[in-house]
């Protein structure tokens, strides 16, 4: 995808403008430069790699971030690369029994102000950098940062080349160096708890077509995702690239061989060996799948500070608060962080406000991100659990409201169940209301008291 997506017409007057210089080109850091040049700063993009080099599989974009999206002009733009997710399916990992089913509600969608898309990573991606560059930020490309001085607000380049900024924006992902100059070189890892196969875990349409059970995946009257739920396993699947294509996320108990990251392939080879307990079409849709990457899904340490003491480094994205691989909300953490920033920063009139914004933006994002990552995790735990009473009530829940033509997540008429409230709630929430809200109740009024004290000051 190439084209430019020039900038919105968006017009808030600006007194200061700043240079920020933004680590890592991943979906944090050029949302991030989009929402900031857009509104006024300069932005220049340090991202390691060249990103034809960025293999990648499936993501799916949440309503709370397809709404920030929307919001900044995207809408058509992200039709063109995502299909809307109208339905989720849910069985038993090891049998393929259906347990039930939900169809999105058209209500609840509207009520929330976004859809649940899914789409090729590398789509997302290339949005981003087209928005991006088409606002004016500048990106470069192989351009390793190997060290950073947050006081004089300067990074190195692997080159040698030094270069100088107003705010440094750590977007390095987990195991990046911003992230390691606010823990003293710790790496956020907690305990293992599965590993997961994803990144290009795509299952060609093409070969899928050929078998009608598999076709089954891509033919449903709503774009699917199919959840199957086992015993120390689950997986989620869902097609991508206009039906074209079929993600995967696998997740299974930890084998111990290696942490893996997003850009170590693995070979295909193993995947029939991590879902030899799993239904048949699992075996076979593995069979076609191409070399995925494979990562360790673990309990993840919480940052506490995500600026700098004593200069101007703020981390975002995964750099701050690390999700589990394949997360629903792993890229709209990223979006959402960039909506936030830019809209505290879109108030920038004096140099003394840049600290305060970006402990605002801490102080804004810490919580929801923590929420996010504890149901993120729960998720997952939901859908492997062992076997035992919790599993056999799980099921059996799904199945008498199947059996009764409800839709398996949401409420009936005397319960609604806790996933359906926590999802309504994560999808609903509207980032940017949070900003704007901040800036009301807490910026202004600092603003006058700032105004007022100078007032005194010059009457003395
Ligand atoms: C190559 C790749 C493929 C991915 N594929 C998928 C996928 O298919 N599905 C999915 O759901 N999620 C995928 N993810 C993860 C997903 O992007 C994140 O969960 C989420 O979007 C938030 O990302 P982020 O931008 O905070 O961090 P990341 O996505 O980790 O991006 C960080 C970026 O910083 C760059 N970087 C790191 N160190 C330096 C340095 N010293 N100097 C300059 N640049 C540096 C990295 O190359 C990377 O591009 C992938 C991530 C990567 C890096």
């Amino acid at each position: 995808m190439t084209g430019k997506v020039s900038p919105i017409n968006i017009s808030i007057p600006l007194i200061l403008t700043v240079n920020f210089i933004i680590v890592g080109g991943g979906i944090a850091g050029l949302a991030c430069a989009f929402a900031l040049q857009r509104i006024g700063h300069r932005v220049l993009v340090l991202e390691k790699d060249d990103e034809a080099d960025q293999v990648a599989g499936g993501c799916r974009l949440p309503p709370n971030m397809s709404k920030i999206l929307n919001n900044w002009g995207f809408e058509r733009r992200v039709r063109d690369i995502a299909v809307v997710s109208g339905a989720t399916f849910l069985s038993i990992y090891e049998t393929g029994f259906l347990l039930g089913t939900h169809v999105w509600d058209k209500e609840v969608l509207k009520e929330v102000g976004g859809d649940f898309v899914f789409c090729h990573h590398k789509d997302l991606r290339h949005l981003l950098r087209d928005a991006a560059e088409g606002a004016g930020a500048k990106i470069r490309y192989r351009a390793q940062v190997s060290s950073i001085d947050p006081m004089k607000r300067s990074v190195t380049l692997a080159s040698g080349e030094v270069i100088t900024g107003d705010v440094i924006i750590g977007a390095d992902g987990p195991f990046g160096i911003c992230r390691e100059l606010l823990t003293g070189g710790q790496r956020p890892k907690g305990a293992s708890i599965h590993a997961f196969y994803n990144g290009s875990t795509i299952v060609p349409g093409e070969q899928m077509r050929k078998d009608p059970e598999l076709s089954y995946f891509l033919e449903q009257e709503h774009h699917t995702q199919f959840a199957w739920f086992g015993n120390g396993h689950s997986v989620l699947g869902y097609p991508i690239g206009g039906d074209e294509d079929f993600a995967m996320n696998i997740y299974a108990l930890d084998d111990g061989q290696g942490d893996g990251s997003w850009e170590d392939q693995v070979s295909a080879d193993r995947l029939p060996t991590v879902v030899v307990t799993s239904e048949r079409r699992l075996q076979k849709l593995v069979r076609l799948a191409l070399p995925p990457a494979r990562l360790q899904v673990t309990q993840q340490v919480e940052l506490e500070d995500w600026v700098h003491d004593d200069g101007r480094l703020l981390l975002i994205g995964e750099a701050a608060h690390t999700l589990p691989p394949g997360s629903i909300q792993g890229s709209a953490m990223g979006v959402e962080d960039a909506a936030v920033l830019a809209k505290l920063f879109s108030h920038l009139k004096s140099e003394d406000q840049i600290r305060n914004f970006l402990y605002a933006f801490q102080e804004l994002r810490q919580k929801r991100c923590s929420g996010v990552q504890r149901q993120e995790l729960g998720n997952l735990m939901f859908m492997a659990m062992p076997p035992g009473p919790m599993q056999e009530a799980r099921d059996q829940n799904m199945i008498q409201k199947h059996e009764a033509g409800l839709n398996v997540l949401s409420s009936d008429a005397d319960s609604a169940t806790e996933q359906w409230e926590e999802i309504k709630e994560m999808f609903g929430y509207d980032a940017e209301d949070e900003a704007d809200n901040w800036w009301v109740e807490w910026g202004m009024l600092r603003e006058h008291a700032k105004a007022r004290a100078m007032e005194i000051r010059a009457s003395k």
